[in-house]
């Protein structure tokens, strides 16, 4: 499985490992579908119209605060 998978109908960038019920992701075979395993071709999008999904985006941030408050080495 690729690392992002792009929305290119609603122009959105998905995280694939914390997609969940409501990023509504089109299935593999579907045309307006994209995965893509390159940080900077996700960096070429977002300099362009798309955005992150902030189901899978934010899902991301509040784990590493998480982290932060619960620190140990
Ligand atoms: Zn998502």
């Amino acid at each position: 499985m690729s690392k992002y998978i792009v929305n290119h109908d609603q122009k959105v960038i998905h995280r694939s490992s914390y997609v969940c019920d409501e990023c509504n992701i089109p299935p593999y075979e579907h045309q307006m579908r994209e995965d893509i395993e390159e940080d900077k071709l996700i960096h070429q999008l977002t300099d362009l119209t798309y955005i992150k999904c902030t189901n899978c985006f934010e899902l991301i941030l509040l784990s590493q605060k998480h982290d932060d408050s619960d620190k140990r080495i």
